[in-house]
């Protein structure tokens, strides 16, 4: 078979790009070195609960050209993902907002405090942790102090191996302070999860005759990068690849390990119901508890009927390529620098892509993947 387009990677980057590459007529080989496709975004059912093998992946976008795109492959379970945080001696909502601090001051601290909040930065806003730390208003100061040390320094040192400010700001902005009683985790307009999972999702859009699949395939198993040519089984490719996966492998780790961040995620089954919240995070001291957070899957689709449950409790940990998977970039200056260099390499090779977490080295959502995939397909001819 001559491919037009090899894809290197079956998640969210790699599927969608085979998919529209796919639709305008290109053969498509994609393959991935696991035994199934999705990547990380993979689920299964288990006693008629759908499990994500990864961890909790959350359908959230504004970008109305994305939820189209999906909906040709699924219907939608409209759900709301809220989290709530294990402090010392409360569990509050998080991202922490107008009812978190009722529930950790006393009536007129909170009062004077939410009063604060919306003199400084106005109702309705998201602060980030960091942006809140720079205040000099004592009161206000004090509450970012509170909100830093019981919601962020411990659960951001756990996460990444790193203080707060060691990492970009970006990161924890994911999570802001809201001057509002919004408790939601996520304010895009589309939030859903796919009626039938996303391995489903996966299935339906690499189900076409101009797309081969080969699962359990790594890379290294049928191409090589060498001197500005790509090679396919010993030959000249004459096409073009799109890589998904860690930049660093692709080029043999010459430069040295760009470090990602990693989970081992411990599944475990319940009688019941296991907690109140879909997520629950803890924020507390490794030392306290390694993990940084519980996700009881039957939260999402409304599973409740089930008399059990199944909960992922994750514990991040370094990346190692022999021996775990990698989830995360890790976002610091000097990673950026290296990362930098093997785009260097990369930009030797003409007809080589590079998308996705992994190999563009991004804290993206899964939406803001399937995005730069549509516009990255829009351009291959
Ligand atoms: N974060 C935190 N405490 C929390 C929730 C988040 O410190 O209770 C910080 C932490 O650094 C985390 C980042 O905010 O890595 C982004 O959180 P998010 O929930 O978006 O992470 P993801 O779901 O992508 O792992």
């Amino acid at each position: 078979m001559n491919y037009d387009i090899i894809v290197v990677g079956a998640g969210f980057a790699g599927a969608t790009t085979a998919e529209r590459l796919a639709r305008k007529g290109k053969q498509v080989l994609i393959i991935d070195k696991r035994e199934h496709l999705g990547g990380n975004a993979y689920d299964y059912f288990e006693e008629g609960i759908l499990i994500h093998r990864y961890g909790p992946h959350i359908f959230h976008t504004n970008h109305e050209k994305v939820f189209n795109y999906l909906s040709e492959f699924t219907e939608w379970y409209p759900y709301r993902h809220r989290v709530l945080g294990h402090l010392k001696d409360k569990i509050v909502p998080i991202p922490f907002n107008f009812r978190s601090i009722d529930e950790c001051f006393d009536k007129e601290k909170a009062e004077k405090l939410k009063a604060l909040l919306i003199s400084e930065y106005g109702e309705n806003k998201k602060i980030p942790i960091m942006e809140l730390l720079k205040n000099e208003d004592e009161d206000v100061k004090e509450l970012a102090d509170f909100i830093f040390e019981n919601v962020f320094k411990y659960y951001t040192m756990k996460q990444w191996g790193l203080e707060a400010h060691e990492i970009d700001a970006a990161v924890t902005a994911r999570v802001p302070v809201n001057t509002s009683y919004d408790d939601g985790y996520f304010n895009d307009t589309y939030q859903y999860m796919p009626k039938d999972g996303y391995t489903r999702i996966f299935e339906k859009m690499l189900k076409s005759e101009n797309i081969t699949v080969m699962l359990g395939t790594r890379m290294s198993d049928i191409l090589r990068l060498k001197d500005g040519k790509i090679w396919y089984k010993g030959k000249e490719f004459g096409g073009k690849v799109v890589y998904t996966g860690e930049i660093d492998a692709l080029f043999d780790y010459c430069l040295g390990d760009l470090p990602y961040r990693s989970l081992d995620l411990k599944l475990e089954k319940h009688d019941g119901t296991y907690q109140q919240a879909a997520t629950e995070n803890y924020p507390c001291p490794k030392e306290e508890r390694a993990y940084t957070r519980i996700t009881e899957y039957k939260h999402f689709m409304n599973e409740f009927q089930s008399d059990i449950t199944y909960i992922h409790r994750e514990f991040p940990q370094a990346y190692d390529k022999n021996m775990n998977i990698p989830y995360y970039p890790i976002f610091t200056p000097a990673n950026q620098e290296l990362y930098e260099k093997y785009v260097k390499l990369a930009e030797g090779y003409e007809d080589l892509y590079l998308l996705g977490r992994l190999a563009e080295y991004k804290y993206y959502n899964m939406d803001a993947i399937i995005l730069k995939a549509l516009e990255l397909a829009e351009t291959i001819e």
